[in-house]
């Protein structure tokens, strides 16, 4: 009986990964191994000793609570207040964070336990008449997740309708920030799938780790994107680095809704050599290639401005900032602030001015072909395809299910 299930449990872990390793050479299959690997978990029944009642109870520290009150809502007998906040582990809890508490039916707890930042699990329990702290390394479980979504007013709606960790939105920004301006080229139907890892902690998800796959589809264009090494490159082995990033401004939760909206102050290329990128005073400005600040102060209608020296005969423009954080001379790398955006010079709003230009002369962005990365070394293309494979076979299964649910 044992030896049967066992045998069935491989067959369907087997079943599972060879359905994503269809391109692999038949004659590679090695056979499969032993069978005593399964029998494992079937070992877990023995458990006696009825634990005496009590509970266990989970609370968010919420901003503006007390340690009393906290510990109260956890179900504590208030007379262990003061010895548990003798515990210097409990005094710098942070808002936000989620405690476990076991607790005995008379308030007394057997063990409080919490995640820190450190991804390290923090345990406080009674020691005689007082409570330690004992910490150690959490033992987070990775998983693998899939989700996709539309976009039907900025980045941030739709990856908050399906339920995406923004650190995630926030990679995947990043990721196809050479190729997609996420101020001004989103449109309503666009969409996207992400495959990313999220850390469990007993079985909780407790954060999310590394975007290793992602599908764009912008104004009808697919771009993917897979995660090896460094960097992030398309399923041919494309460097999806640019030497330029297309929009000069950081994405974030706060300015992401702007520029789907239409702004007064939003004109087109042609009227005045530049591109305007309405956001509000404060957003971090970005060098969107590695460069050298050839000026950095106030010039008449500009305000204070930035201007960028980059290889060859590139140069980049960044106007009507509130401050400006960089000195002339000084090397900046792409992604680095080089100031905020303000309105001082010429400027009606809050906004930022950008140029791009080259040999002195502002050319529209748009309309040049940006310089890419290195690709995938060649000796390195087998082990990013094995690599790749699986993940790009898992966009497909995604693409096609999200195409079926719009249609
Ligand atoms: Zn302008």
């Amino acid at each position: 009986m044992l030896k049967r299930s066992a045998a069935l449990g491989l067959v369907a872990a087997f079943g599972a990964v060879a359905a994503f390793a269809t391109i692999a050479p038949h004659e590679d299959a090695t056979p499969l191994p032993p069978q005593a690997l399964i029998v494992e978990p079937l070992a877990l029944q023995a458990r006696e000793v009825p634990a005496p009642p009590q509970y266990v109870r989970e609370e968010q520290f919420q901003r503006g609570d007390t340690l009393a009150g906290f510990l109260g809502r956890l179900g504590i007998e208030p007379t262990l207040f003061g010895s548990l906040a003798r515990t210097p582990a409990l005094r710098a809890l942070r808002p936000g964070v989620h405690v476990r508490a076991e607790v005995l039916a008379d308030g007394t707890p057997k063990e409080l336990s919490f995640l820190t930042g450190r991804d390290t699990l923090v345990r406080i329990v009674p020691d005689g008449e007082r409570f330690r702290a004992l910490e150690e390394q959490a033992p987070l479980e990775t998983r693998v997740l899939m989700k996709a979504s539309v976009i039907r007013s900025s980045l941030f709606a739709a990856t908050d309708a399906a339920g995406i960790p923004d650190s995630i939105a926030m990679q995947l920004a990043d990721v196809f920030g050479g190729d997609v301006d996420f101020y001004r080229d989103l449109r309503k139907g666009d969409r996207f799938t992400v495959v990313y890892e999220l850390y469990h902690l007993g079985g909780r998800p407790v954060r999310a780790g590394r975007l290793l796959a992602a599908e764009f589809v912008n104004q009808g264009r697919t771009i993917r994107a897979v995660d090896f090494g460094s960097s992030y490159y398309a399923p041919d082995g494309r460097n999806l680095r640019k030497a330029f990033l297309r929009a000069p401004l950081e994405f974030s939760r706060v300015s992401s809704g702007f520029g789907m909206r239409r702004h007064p102050i939003q004109s087109g290329w042609k009227a005045h050599q530049g591109i305007d990128y309405a956001a509000p005073t404060g957003t971090r400005v970005r060098a969107v290639g590695d460069g050298v600040v050839e000026f950095a102060g106030a010039k008449n209608g500009y305000g204070n401005v930035v201007i960028l020296r980059h290889n060859g005969q590139y140069s980049t423009v960044y106007a009507h900032l509130s401050r400006i954080g960089v000195r002339r001379g000084a090397r900046v790398a792409q992604n680095d602030t080089i100031g905020l955006v303000g309105q001082t010079g010429w400027a009606t709003g809050p906004h930022l001015h950008y140029e791009f230009r080259i040999a002195g002369q502002a050319r529209n962005p748009l309309s040049i072909a940006m310089p890419s990365g290195l690709p995938v070394p060649a000796q390195s293309l087998a082990a990013f395809r094995a690599q790749a494979e699986p993940l790009v076979a898992r966009l497909d299964l995604l693409a096609n299910a999200n195409v079926a649910l719009l249609e």
